[in-house]
């Protein structure tokens, strides 16, 4: 008698079901989104005008960007804030490298030769998070010896910003950030610096480290990635 022919995919996929990395639901491939949630997401076009976009658009008048790239827009189901949920609290680490990969087709080499800074979490917050997503994001993203992970400490008494308005979040914002002096010192004054956040929305966390440096090295190139452009 021969035997059953089950396959060894068959059975791992029976009692290991391959799942969307967002909603969990069961898929045909690893690593990845099911149709559903991918058909959700809206991609912008950033990639194709780095110096002017949205996002540059947003700091008009408050910080000369060099170049700025967004990798998801906001989309009217809620999926790019269901991601961006994954990759800060549930530490989904698969996700982030799944989007790292298609934003590295985006920008090509465009942010080779920039200097990386992830937004810093407050000490005590990225202790209970494990993690700082803003770090994770660039990891995937860009070269080990371009990122600058020490540069800038965030201050442990800046208050959450919920429930404030543009000018207070500015106020709030204020001497929150403390600048490394050493690390500075290895950056050329001409150099070009990219800030890497997850989310940017009024966009006052970014201006209030780029203003800090700013002072220190008023010649700096700046520029901005983030992933997604609430
Ligand atoms: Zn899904």
């Amino acid at each position: 008698m021969k035997p059953p022919n089950i396959k060894a995919k068959d059975f791992l996929d029976y009692f290991f079901p391959i799942r969307c990395l967002v909603c969990q639901e069961i898929t045909n491939q690893e690593n990845t989104l099911c149709m559903k949630c991918s058909s959700k997401l809206k991609f912008s076009q950033a990639h194709l005008n780095f110096q002017e976009n949205e996002l540059t658009e947003l700091f008009h008048g408050r910080i000369r960007l060099d170049r700025a790239y967004f990798h998801l827009r906001n989309d009217s189901e809620g999926m790019a804030k269901k991601l961006i949920h994954q990759i800060k609290y549930n530490s989904n680490f698969e996700l982030i490298d799944l989007l790292g990969k298609s934003v590295k087709e985006k920008l090509k080499s465009e942010f080779d030769h920039s200097w990386i800074l992830p937004v810093p979490l407050n000490p005590k917050k990225e202790k209970q998070r494990g993690y700082n997503q803003s770090e994770k994001i660039a990891q995937s993203i860009f070269q080990k010896d371009q990122i600058l992970n020490n540069l800038v400490k965030r201050e442990l008494h800046t208050k959450s910003q919920t429930g404030f308005g543009k000018f207070q979040r500015w106020s709030n914002m204020e001497n929150a950030f403390q600048l490394n002096e050493e690390i500075l010192n290895e950056i050329g004054e001409n150099d070009s610096l990219t800030i890497v956040d997850d989310v940017v929305t009024t966009g006052s966390t970014v201006e209030a480290i780029f203003v800090e440096l700013k002072k220190c090295k008023p010649n700096l190139n700046f520029s901005l990635f983030t992933l997604l452009k609430a």
